[in-house]
C-alpha cells in the first residue's frame, strides 16, 4: 500500500474510500479506517486458567502480534467458558494429561505456562518435547538446577524459552535504564528495592512449600532481585540475607515471610532489598548515581507505574503490561527481535541462582559469592 493511497483513504473517510481500493487491498483496513497489521502472529495456548492467566488472556485481546488460540486446564467448566469468551475451537483445548498431543496441532506456536511455580519445570519440558515455544511465568522454576533442565530441554527441542518478565517492557522502567546507560545518572552507587504485600488466605498454594518452592522471595522478592540487576545494569557478585518471621503458623518451615537481602556488584555499587508477605504496599525502586537518581513508586505493580528522576517526573504513557509483553514476545520469537533487557531462560536462571544463594545465606548466616 503506497503512502499516497493511505493518505487519500484517511482523507476521504470510509464511505468514499473503500470503493477506490482493489479487492486485494481491502484487508489492509479495518472498519475504523486504520491500517490493519499484516505481519506474523504468535498463536498462543495458555496453560493454567487462574487469576494471572485470566489477566493475560484479557490483555491479549488488545494484541495485534499475538493471539490466544488454545487453552490447557484441568477444569472442564473453565474450558467451556473460555471457549465461548475467546472463540477457541475444541481441537485447541487440552487438559494436563493429554497436552503432549499439542505436538500434532499445527495451529499453536507457543504455550504460556501460568500454573503454580512447582509445576513449571515439568510442564515446560513437556511443551518443549511437543515442539512448541515455551513461555513460563516467574519464577521460572524452584531452583537453578530445575531452571537449567528447562533451558537444556528447550535447546534440545530447538524451541525458545521466555519468562514473563513484564517490567522489561514497561516504558518508565525503560526510560530509567536508558538514562543510566547514557550516563545521565553518573556512576551508579546504590539501589533499593522494596517488594511486598500482606498475603491473605493461609491455604493458598503460595504458602505451600511443595507448590511455591518457598515464600515471598519466590513470588514478590524476585522483582527486587531482577530489578536490582536491570536498574544497576550489572549482575551481583555477592549476597547476604536475613529472614524475619512473625507468624510461624501461616509461614511454615521453608516458607519465608520476610527476607532482607543485600547485593554487591562488580563496580562497587551495592543494593539493599526487602521481600515480604507480611507488610502492605511495598513497591518501590530507588536508584542512586553520583550525578542523579531515579525513583519508581509504584515500581512493579500492574500500573500505572509512577516515577521521577533528578530531572523531573517520568511521563511515558501507561500501556497494559501483559499486552506489551505479548507483542514483544511475538517479535522475539517470530522475528528474532532482541529485547533491551533479556527475557530468556538464561536471564531467569540468574535470578534462580540468586534465590538459591539468598536461601543459603539465610540458612548459614553467611555472605554467599555469586558467579552469574
Ligand atoms: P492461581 O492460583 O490464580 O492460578 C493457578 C492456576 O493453575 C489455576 O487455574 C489452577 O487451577 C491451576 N493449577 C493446575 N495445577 C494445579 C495444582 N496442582 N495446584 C494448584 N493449582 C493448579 O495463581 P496465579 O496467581 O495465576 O499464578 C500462577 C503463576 O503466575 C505463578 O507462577 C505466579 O508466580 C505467576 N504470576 C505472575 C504474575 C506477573 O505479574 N508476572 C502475577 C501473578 C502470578
Amino acid at each position: 500500500m503506497d503512502s499516497r493511497r493511505i493518505f487519500f483513504q484517511k482523507l476521504a473517510g470510509p464511505f468514499i474510500a473503500i470503493p477506490l481500493l482493489s479487492r486485494k487491498e481491502l484487508p489492509l483496513f479495518n472498519d475504523k479506517n486504520k491500517v490493519v497489521y499484516q505481519g506474523p502472529v504468535l498463536r498462543v495456548a495458555i496453560m493454567g486458567l487462574g487469576s494471572y492467566g485470566t489477566r493475560v488472556a484479557e490483555a491479549m485481546q488488545s494484541c495485534t502480534k499475538a493471539k490466544l488460540v488454545g487453552i490447557i486446564s484441568g477444569t472442564p467448566s473453565k474450558i467451556t467458558a473460555w471457549q465461548s469468551k475467546y472463540n477457541i475451537p475444541e481441537k485447541n483445548c487440552y487438559n494436563y494429561e493429554n497436552f503432549d498431543a499439542i505436538k500434532d496441532n499445527p495451529d499453536i506456536d507457543a504455550v504460556y505456562i501460568i500454573t503454580p511455580n512447582a509445576l513449571h519445570k515439568n510442564q515446560a519440558i513437556r511443551v518443549a518435547k511437543a515442539g512448541k515455544h515455551v513461555i513460563s511465568e516467574k519464577p521460572m522454576a524452584l531452583n537453578a538446577h530445575e531452571g537449567q533442565e528447562m533451558i537444556d530441554a528447550c535447546k534440545k527441542a530447538n524451541v525458545k524459552l521466555l519468562v514473563g518478565y513484564r517490567m522489561h517492557f514497561e516504558a518508565k522502567t525503560l526510560e530509567v535504564i536508558r538514562m543510566r546507560q547514557a550516563g545521565e545518572l553518573g556512576k551508579i552507587v546504590f539501589f533499593q528495592g522494596l517488594c511486598g504485600f500482606k498475603i491473605g488466605d493461609p491455604t493458598q498454594w503460595r504458602l505451600n512449600k511443595q507448590l511455591a518452592g518457598g515464600g515471598s522471595i519466590m513470588d514478590i522478592g524476585i522483582y527486587a532481585i531482577n530489578g536490582a540487576r536491570y536498574m544497576v545494569g550489572e549482575d551481583p557478585v555477592w549476597v547476604t540475607a536475613q529472614e524475619t518471621k512473625t507468624d510461624t503458623i501461616k509461614f511454615k518451615e521453608g516458607v519465608d515471610e520476610t527476607i532482607q537481602f543485600q547485593f554487591g556488584f562488580p563496580s562497587g555499587a551495592i543494593a539493599s532489598c526487602l521481600s515480604s508477605y507480611g507488610m502492605n504496599g511495598l513497591d518501590r525502586f530507588y536508584l542512586n548515581g553520583n550525578k542523579g537518581f531515579a525513583e519508581l513508586l509504584p515500581s512493579t505493580g500492574y500500573g500505572p507505574i509512577k516515577g521521577k528522576t533528578n530531572k523531573g517526573e517520568l511521563t511515558q504513557a501507561h500501556v497494559t503490561h501483559q499486552t506489551v509483553q505479548m507483542e514483544e514476545f511475538s517479535a522475539i520469537i517470530l522475528e528474532g527481535k532482541k529485547p533491551i533487557v533479556p527475557v530468556d531462560g538464561e536471564e531467569a536462571l540468574k535470578d534462580l541462582k540468586i534465590i538459591d544463594a539468598i536461601y543459603a545465606s539465610v540458612k548459614n548466616n553467611k555472605k554467599v559469592n555469586l558467579y552469574l
